[in-house]
């Protein structure tokens, strides 16, 4: 519907739609936000000078959509600890480490996207009871952006649940798996607790949050026409 509109009236839609500059890529997309009349928003990146930068942005011409976009930024800092950029556009965000986590921003992107905007943002917590065991995951900052996953209340029944979830967090967000199997580290060499807090809840559902992966991967070719480049 929309699109036979768009290809009758391009002059019309283009007016009205806020465009960025060229430099921006696209790295993740949201094809109707849930929260926000089924607008598009996607998360950016550009490598500035003094580093890459993350932009949420929507095509949408609807009034309400740059709130939504600042919304997500500022979710994407709560949640995973990112940071605004000072004096900036308040819908930019940045790692603190200076670096950017390709796989872990996306990530964060979709889980901001499906955050109730009714409920209170705040970060997440670094020990949770496990979802598929009576185990508490646990896991401590090691420093260097390394961190120790652990696991109480394992028995000869039910090993402890420690490497799996380290494994899932490591394929999750590329981060190094340590020797021994427990031990996960970002390349940066910087600390991200509440980006680990963030992840920990789909590293305990590894299956369901690939499997996630590869639904938006199959309807990639059914994307909103607003979202295409
Ligand atoms: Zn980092």
């Amino acid at each position: 519907m929309r699109r036979d509109w768009i290809v009758k009236q391009p002059h019309a839609w283009e007016a009205t739609v806020p465009v960025i500059d060229s430099k921006w890529r696209r790295v993740e997309l949201v094809a109707m936000d849930l929260f926000c009349g089924d607008i598009t928003l996607a998360l950016y990146r550009a490598d500035e000078e003094d580093g890459p930068v993350g932009l949420v942005h929507s095509y949408s011409p609807r009034s309400e959509a740059a709130e939504r976009a600042a919304f997500l930024a500022e979710a994407m800092r709560v949640l995973g600890g990112l940071e605004a950029v000072v004096g900036a556009d308040a819908r930019l965000v940045r790692f603190p480490c200076g670096t950017w986590h390709s796989l872990a921003a996306r990530r964060l992107f979709l889980e901001t996207a499906k955050h109730d905007p009714s409920e209170p943002l705040a970060a997440r917590l670094l020990e949770v009871p496990d979802t598929r065991s009576e185990q508490t995951i646990r896991i401590e900052s090691l420093g260097e952006g390394s961190y120790a996953v652990s696991a109480d209340g394992a028995t000869d029944e039910t090993p402890s649940r420690a490497p799996a979830i380290a494994a899932a967090l490591a394929r999750l967000a590329e981060l190094s798996l340590e020797e021994g199997g427990e031990v996960v580290a970002f390349p940066c060499g910087h600390a991200h607790d509440a980006l680990v807090a963030l992840l920990l809840k789909q590293a305990q559902n590894l299956r369901s949050a690939l499997r996630e992966e590869e639904m938006k991967a199959s309807r990639g070719v059914l994307v909103a026409p607003s979202a295409q480049e």
